[in-house]
């Protein structure tokens, strides 16, 4: 990787030190799973020293601006895609959790949902620089070298991913993929618009509360959340493949922490009970990459 790319922050603790867990998932959130809990700090030294906060500036106001937290060449762990080479890109900001530790306990109790007790992503704005399309397609191009498969992750990507941020993102190249928490409607986010070319979701509310019209795949991080309580949403999961292999990418993917052993028996039991869903391996794990 080039030491210039803006990394995703560093584990800072060990996810059995997390508090609270038990009813989320651990370490996982719907972007990219087990970094550094999110708070109101600042990046650490090797971002600072070699993040994209220090070498690139913000663009300039007056046209539509993206907080960009991180952006980093890797590979894509997870799904249809898992060994990919792709560039993350990491927008600030979610729906579901302000991102600050204070924060915890009120919007996991405004939402009725407990993401926000366990989640350990960073997408606050602190550090996060402000880049127009075209900078943020330019910087994901010089980043991924030969790499033109684009990974809109967050936070909440659909909160800042617009027509204008996946039209520079195509023009230079990419497939765009982005991976979402199913509560924002592609629609309000793309209208008629460049839209990606590939959108996961991973909910974290029960399905009545998702506003997504469709997805590519769907991914349920076991126990918490389960096949039975995605049901009608499985539905709206595109079909892919060709003449009868066509099927929906449907996962259920065991939650990593102290409760791993525990969630994969009951994946593969899931999966036996309906071989429609397949275990989600985290394959970046494993490479030991973020
Ligand atoms: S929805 Fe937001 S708060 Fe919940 S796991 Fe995903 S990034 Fe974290």
């Amino acid at each position: 990787m080039n030491a210039e790319e803006l990394r995703p922050p560093r584990p800072a603790r060990d996810v059995a030190t997390r508090s609270p867990l038990p009813e989320g998932e651990g370490g996982v959130a719907h972007g990219r799973p087990d970094v550094e809990p999110a708070g109101a700090r600042p990046a650490p030294p090797d971002e600072r020293e070699g993040g994209v906060a220090d070498r690139l500036v913000d663009s300039p106001p007056g046209g539509r601006r993206y907080a960009v937290k991180a952006l980093w060449r890797t590979v894509q762990g997870e799904g249809v895609w898992a060994g990919r080479p792709a560039v993350f890109v990491r927008l600030a900001g979610c729906n579901l959790w302000s991102g600050y530790e204070g924060d915890r306990e009120r919007d996991a109790a405004r939402h009725g949902n407990a993401c926000a007790l366990w989640c350990d992503t960073d997408f606050t704005r602190e550090g996060a620089v402000k880049l127009s399309a075209d900078a943020l397609a330019a910087e994901a191009a010089r980043v991924g070298g030969a790499v033109r498969f684009c990974v809109l992750t967050g936070g909440e990507p659909l909160l800042q991913a617009d027509a204008a941020l996946v039209g520079a993102l195509h023009a230079a190249g990419f497939t765009v993929a982005v991976e979402t928490n199913g509560t924002q409607r592609l629609a309000d986010a793309f209208g008629d618009g460049d839209r990606p070319d590939w959108v996961v979701c991973s909910p974290k509310l029960p399905e009545g509360a998702l506003r997504l019209e469709a997805c590519d795949e769907l991914k349920l991080v076991v126990p918490d959340y389960r096949p039975a309580q995605y049901a009608a949403f499985a539905g709206r999961v595109r079909e892919h493949g060709a003449g009868a292999a066509r099927r929906r990418a449907l996962w259920v993917q065991p939650e990593d922490g102290p409760r791993l052993a525990e969630a994969t028996r009951l994946a593969l039991d899931l999966v036996f009970e309906d071989p429609r869903w397949r275990v989600s391996v985290q394959t970046h794990k494993h490479l030991g990459v973020d």
